[in-house]
């Protein structure tokens, strides 16, 4: 039955997606021309994967750009020069005003009509897929699904991106991977593989540049602790006994951030928090830019990260006796 329910919600969601990606047509006076094709340039390069704002949020954000200083001075920098450059710069003044906004949502990546829609939704509390049923979990997995296509997970732990699959961990590959881990400089109680360490290191440099922490509330796991907190009633989702974070190539987010948003961390309830929690500073800085440094989402959490680049696998395997395990072809589950 809910996968009945699901497949028409998801192809409705997947148009929605796609058309609400449309650029506003800009009006034709004549003393208009010169900014409003600056304004479609821009959006069209968001369209071309330079940002993964929403265009009708750079139209509007460029549209009123008297009410912000710094939004003015770089969209006239970019109508003077017109390079490609002066316009990718006014695209980051446009990114940090849409993460620091407390209006904005990481959902809005979705485009404004889906985006309201589930901000909006009236969730039950128990709708996080997993755990007590709640009766929307099925929106859940729509509004995860949707998201999951304009920005692609990329699972360290299943599926064909898999840097190491379950059946791939013997004691030797548990023995390599434990052994190289490192203390993350700053949060000391906390270890990655080196690869991610490097990367998150650099990513957290850039986000501090705009005004966002990432602070780390979880990542290694050692493979026993997470095996005995599997077998604990909770939250399946968080406690696998195979997780990313016992590939040491996790993190989880705090979501709560210096400038008063507040939220209940890494809770899977009630829904309604989960859904906000996508508001947050951290969340939205980590769905613009995280990519870049080869960290993806798990659109379940928003809170949890991992850290999977194209080509990683092999470098991950590099010194293990063989290099990487010989897969088959591989079939994602659905
Ligand atoms: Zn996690």
């Amino acid at each position: 039955m809910k996968a009945i329910v699901r497949l028409p919600l998801f192809f409705l969601c997947c148009t929605l997606v796609f058309s609400s990606c449309t650029t506003p047509r800009p009006p034709s006076t004549p003393e208009a021309q010169a900014p409003m094709s600056l304004i479609e340039a821009t959006a069209q390069l968001a369209e071309s994967r330079a940002t993964r704002l929403p265009a009708n949020y750079i139209w509007a954000a460029l549209r009123d750009r008297g009410q912000d200083a710094d939004i003015n001075a770089a969209f006239e920098r970019a109508l003077a020069d017109h390079t490609r450059e002066s316009k990718l710069a006014l695209l980051r003044v446009l990114e940090l005003k849409f993460i620091h906004d407390p209006k904005t949502s990481g959902l809005d990546i979705l485009g404004p009509e889906l985006s309201q829609h589930f901000r909006g939704f009236k969730w039950h509390e128990n709708d996080f897929p997993g755990g007590p049923e709640g009766p929307n979990e099925q929106f859940a997995d729509v509004m995860v699904d949707a998201l999951d296509l304009v920005l692609p997970e990329r699972r360290a732990n299943s599926t064909r991106d898999a840097v190491v699959l379950r059946a791939e961990a013997t004691n030797a590959v548990w023995e390599y991977m434990t052994n190289k881990w490192v203390a993350v400089p700053g949060q000391e109680r906390w270890k990655l593989n080196p690869h991610a360490l490097e990367s998150f290191v650099r990513m957290r440099e850039a986000a501090k540049a705009d005004g966002v922490d990432l602070i780390i509330l979880s990542a290694h796991r050692y493979p026993q602790v997470a095996a005995a907190n599997a077998a604990r009633v909770g939250n399946p989702n968080a406690v696998a006994s195979f997780s990313s974070h016992s590939l040491g190539l996790a993190i989880d987010f705090k979501m709560s951030h210096r400038d008063g948003f507040k939220v209940n961390e890494a809770s899977t309830r009630p829904m309604s928090e989960l859904v906000r929690m996508r508001e947050s500073p951290v969340h939205k800085w980590l769905v613009l830019r995280a990519e870049e440094f080869g960290w993806y989402p798990y659109q379940n959490e928003p809170w949890h990260w991992e850290y999977n680049p194209r080509g990683f696998r092999e470098i991950f395997w590099a010194d293990f006796p063989g290099g990487a395990p010989m897969r088959g072809i591989m079939v994602d589950e659905p």
